[in-house]
Protein backbone atom coordinates (compact mmCIF):
# COMPACT_ATOMS: atom_id res chain seq x y z
CA UNK A 1 0.00 0.00 0.00
CA UNK A 2 1.34 3.69 -0.78
CA UNK A 3 -0.23 6.73 1.27
CA UNK A 4 0.52 10.04 0.48
CA UNK A 5 -0.10 13.28 2.30
CA UNK A 6 -1.68 15.75 0.22
CA UNK A 7 -1.42 18.38 3.08
CA UNK A 8 -4.00 19.47 6.06
CA UNK A 9 -6.00 15.86 6.37
CA UNK A 10 -5.66 14.68 3.00
CA UNK A 11 -4.36 11.26 2.02
CA UNK A 12 -4.58 9.39 -1.24
CA UNK A 13 -3.94 5.66 -0.01
CA UNK A 14 -3.69 3.58 -2.36
CA UNK A 15 -4.26 -0.19 -1.64
CA UNK A 16 -6.84 -2.55 -3.75
CA UNK A 17 -8.43 0.95 -4.72
CA UNK A 18 -7.49 4.55 -4.69
CA UNK A 19 -9.07 6.21 -1.47
CA UNK A 20 -8.47 9.93 -0.77
CA UNK A 21 -9.55 11.20 2.26
CA UNK A 22 -10.62 14.62 3.15
CA UNK A 23 -9.44 15.94 -0.48
CA UNK A 24 -8.84 20.10 1.07
CA UNK A 25 -6.84 21.09 -2.12
CA UNK A 26 -8.33 24.63 -3.00
CA UNK A 27 -7.11 27.38 -0.37
CA UNK A 28 -4.78 25.09 0.78
CA UNK A 29 -1.71 26.92 1.38
CA UNK A 30 -0.17 23.22 2.09
CA UNK A 31 -1.77 21.05 -0.32
CA UNK A 32 0.57 19.25 -2.91
CA UNK A 33 -1.61 18.66 -5.88
CA UNK A 34 -4.88 20.09 -7.11
CA UNK A 35 -8.35 19.37 -7.30
CA UNK A 36 -8.61 18.74 -11.55
CA UNK A 37 -5.49 16.29 -11.27
CA UNK A 38 -6.07 13.81 -8.49
CA UNK A 39 -7.10 10.44 -9.28
CA UNK A 40 -9.22 8.37 -7.35
CA UNK A 41 -12.32 5.86 -6.77
CA UNK A 42 -13.59 6.13 -3.47
CA UNK A 43 -13.20 9.62 -1.37
CA UNK A 44 -13.86 9.42 2.42
CA UNK A 45 -15.14 12.76 4.44
CA UNK A 46 -14.56 12.86 8.28
CA UNK A 47 -16.57 15.62 8.42
CA UNK A 48 -17.65 18.98 6.94
CA UNK A 49 -16.04 21.69 7.64
CA UNK A 50 -14.55 23.21 4.58
CA UNK A 51 -10.97 22.13 5.57
CA UNK A 52 -12.64 18.37 4.95
CA UNK A 53 -15.09 18.27 2.61
CA UNK A 54 -12.59 20.74 0.29
CA UNK A 55 -12.87 19.85 -2.98
CA UNK A 56 -14.81 16.18 -2.90
CA UNK A 57 -18.19 17.15 -5.42
CA UNK A 58 -15.57 18.37 -8.10
CA UNK A 59 -13.38 15.54 -7.69
CA UNK A 60 -15.82 12.68 -7.66
CA UNK A 61 -18.18 14.31 -10.49
CA UNK A 62 -14.61 13.66 -12.29
CA UNK A 63 -13.41 10.74 -10.89
CA UNK A 64 -17.14 8.73 -10.86
CA UNK A 65 -15.48 8.58 -7.85
CA UNK A 66 -18.19 7.13 -4.65
CA UNK A 67 -18.60 9.40 -1.96
CA UNK A 68 -18.60 8.16 1.95
CA UNK A 69 -19.91 10.30 4.59
CA UNK A 70 -22.35 10.32 7.32
CA UNK A 71 -25.45 9.80 6.28
CA UNK A 72 -26.81 13.53 6.43
CA UNK A 73 -23.90 14.80 4.67
CA UNK A 74 -24.24 11.79 2.42
CA UNK A 75 -27.54 13.12 1.48
CA UNK A 76 -26.27 16.03 1.53
CA UNK A 77 -23.97 15.14 -1.03
CA UNK A 78 -26.30 13.04 -3.12
CA UNK A 79 -27.70 16.05 -4.14
CA UNK A 80 -25.14 17.65 -5.77
CA UNK A 81 -25.32 14.79 -8.15
CA UNK A 82 -22.33 12.91 -6.68
CA UNK A 83 -22.90 8.74 -5.64
CA UNK A 84 -22.62 8.79 -2.28
CA UNK A 85 -22.90 5.68 0.84
CA UNK A 86 -24.18 6.90 3.44
CA UNK A 87 -24.02 5.24 7.25
CA UNK A 88 -23.16 5.53 10.62
CA UNK A 89 -20.65 5.08 13.53
CA UNK A 90 -20.04 1.42 13.67
CA UNK A 91 -20.56 0.73 10.28
CA UNK A 92 -18.51 -0.91 7.72
CA UNK A 93 -19.28 -0.21 3.87
CA UNK A 94 -17.62 -2.22 1.26
CA UNK A 95 -17.30 -0.11 -1.72
CA UNK A 96 -15.13 -2.37 -4.67
CA UNK A 97 -12.60 -3.97 -2.54
CA UNK A 98 -12.24 -1.76 0.41
CA UNK A 99 -13.85 -2.15 3.16
CA UNK A 100 -14.81 1.43 5.57
CA UNK A 101 -15.89 1.56 9.16
CA UNK A 102 -17.07 4.88 11.18
CA UNK A 103 -15.64 5.01 14.24
CA UNK A 104 -16.12 8.18 16.72
CA UNK A 105 -14.35 11.44 16.55
CA UNK A 106 -15.21 14.26 19.74
CA UNK A 107 -15.06 17.37 17.13
CA UNK A 108 -18.18 19.71 15.43
CA UNK A 109 -19.27 19.35 11.47
CA UNK A 110 -21.27 21.94 9.69
CA UNK A 111 -21.26 22.74 5.89
CA UNK A 112 -20.91 26.33 5.16
CA UNK A 113 -22.37 27.94 1.97
CA UNK A 114 -22.14 32.00 1.45
CA UNK A 115 -24.83 33.57 3.87
CA UNK A 116 -25.54 29.68 5.13
CA UNK A 117 -24.15 26.96 7.90
CA UNK A 118 -25.76 24.62 8.52
CA UNK A 119 -24.89 21.22 10.90
CA UNK A 120 -23.38 18.36 9.18
CA UNK A 121 -24.42 16.07 11.90
CA UNK A 122 -21.58 13.42 13.19
CA UNK A 123 -18.04 14.06 12.57
CA UNK A 124 -16.42 10.88 12.45
CA UNK A 125 -13.19 8.60 12.12
CA UNK A 126 -12.50 6.25 9.62
CA UNK A 127 -10.98 2.57 9.71
CA UNK A 128 -10.08 1.70 5.89
CA UNK A 129 -8.99 -1.67 5.07
CA UNK A 130 -7.86 -1.65 1.54
CA UNK A 131 -5.13 -4.47 2.08
CA UNK A 132 -3.60 -2.85 4.86
CA UNK A 133 -5.70 -0.92 7.61
CA UNK A 134 -5.52 2.68 8.26
CA UNK A 135 -6.66 4.59 10.90
CA UNK A 136 -7.76 8.62 9.89
CA UNK A 137 -8.47 10.07 13.33
CA UNK A 138 -10.34 12.92 11.23
CA UNK A 139 -10.56 16.24 13.56
CA UNK A 140 -10.94 14.75 17.62
CA UNK A 141 -9.39 15.29 20.84
CA UNK A 142 -7.96 11.96 22.52
CA UNK A 143 -10.46 9.83 23.76
CA UNK A 144 -10.45 6.77 26.12
CA UNK A 145 -11.91 4.40 23.87
CA UNK A 146 -9.05 5.21 20.93
CA UNK A 147 -7.53 1.73 22.97
CA UNK A 148 -10.95 -0.19 21.79
CA UNK A 149 -10.16 1.12 18.09
CA UNK A 150 -6.54 -0.20 18.91
CA UNK A 151 -7.63 -3.41 20.01
CA UNK A 152 -10.52 -4.10 16.94
CA UNK A 153 -8.92 -2.68 14.09
CA UNK A 154 -4.91 -3.22 14.83
CA UNK A 155 -4.45 -0.56 12.84
CA UNK A 156 -0.96 -1.00 10.26
CA UNK A 157 -1.19 3.08 10.05
CA UNK A 158 -2.60 5.90 12.38
CA UNK A 159 -3.11 9.00 10.40
CA UNK A 160 -3.65 11.48 13.65
CA UNK A 161 -4.12 15.38 14.44
CA UNK A 162 -1.72 17.05 16.12
CA UNK A 163 -1.72 20.75 15.54
CA UNK A 164 -3.48 21.61 18.75
CA UNK A 165 -6.30 24.28 18.66
CA UNK A 166 -9.05 22.51 16.60
CA UNK A 167 -8.00 19.14 17.42
CA UNK A 168 -5.45 17.05 19.94
CA UNK A 169 -1.79 18.51 20.38
CA UNK A 170 1.88 16.75 20.08
CA UNK A 171 0.81 15.59 23.75
CA UNK A 172 -2.34 13.97 23.54
CA UNK A 173 -1.89 12.72 19.82
CA UNK A 174 1.58 11.05 21.61
CA UNK A 175 -1.55 10.01 24.39
CA UNK A 176 -3.68 8.57 21.70
CA UNK A 177 -1.27 6.59 20.12
CA UNK A 178 -0.05 4.34 22.97
CA UNK A 179 -3.89 4.33 23.11
CA UNK A 180 -4.33 2.46 19.46
CA UNK A 181 -0.78 0.79 19.41
CA UNK A 182 -0.59 1.24 15.39
CA UNK A 183 2.79 0.16 14.00
CA UNK A 184 3.16 3.61 12.35
CA UNK A 185 2.13 6.83 13.05
CA UNK A 186 1.38 9.71 10.63
CA UNK A 187 1.05 13.08 12.34
CA UNK A 188 -1.44 15.62 10.29
CA UNK A 189 -3.59 18.63 10.61
CA UNK A 190 -0.77 20.88 12.05
CA UNK A 191 0.92 23.64 9.70
CA UNK A 192 -1.05 24.55 7.52
CA UNK A 193 -1.82 27.84 9.07
CA UNK A 194 -0.46 30.00 12.51
CA UNK A 195 -2.75 28.37 14.94
CA UNK A 196 -2.02 25.09 14.31
CA UNK A 197 1.80 25.25 13.89
CA UNK A 198 3.64 23.01 16.08
CA UNK A 199 6.71 20.90 15.44
CA UNK A 200 5.98 17.61 14.21
CA UNK A 201 9.29 16.51 15.76
CA UNK A 202 8.61 17.05 19.35
CA UNK A 203 5.30 14.59 18.86
CA UNK A 204 7.82 11.99 17.35
CA UNK A 205 9.95 12.60 20.46
CA UNK A 206 7.08 11.99 22.80
CA UNK A 207 5.65 8.68 20.81
CA UNK A 208 9.15 7.47 20.79
CA UNK A 209 9.20 7.59 24.55
CA UNK A 210 5.61 6.47 25.75
CA UNK A 211 5.35 4.35 22.31
CA UNK A 212 8.39 2.50 21.83
CA UNK A 213 7.17 0.09 19.43
CA UNK A 214 5.38 2.26 17.21
CA UNK A 215 7.24 4.61 14.39
CA UNK A 216 6.94 7.70 13.66
CA UNK A 217 6.64 8.46 9.97
CA UNK A 218 6.96 12.88 9.78
CA UNK A 219 5.90 13.10 5.65
CA UNK A 220 6.17 16.48 4.02
CA UNK A 221 2.98 17.61 1.60
CA UNK A 222 3.37 15.91 -1.37
CA UNK A 223 5.72 12.69 -0.07
CA UNK A 224 4.45 9.29 0.17
CA UNK A 225 5.74 6.07 1.76
CA UNK A 226 4.98 2.10 1.23
CA UNK A 227 3.22 0.50 3.68
ZN1 LIG B 1 -13.04 20.31 11.67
Amino acid sequence: MKITWLGHSAFLIEGKDRVLVDPYLTGNPKASTTADKVGCDIICVTHGHGDHLGDTVEIARRNGATVVAILEMSNFLERTGVRSVGFNLGGTAKIRNTEITMVPAFHSSSIGAPGLEFSAAMPVGLIISSGKVVYHAGDTCVFGDMRLIGDMYKPDVALLPIGGFFTMDPKQAAMATKLIRPKIVVPMHYGTWPPIEVDPKEFERLVKKSSPKTKTVLLKPGESMEV
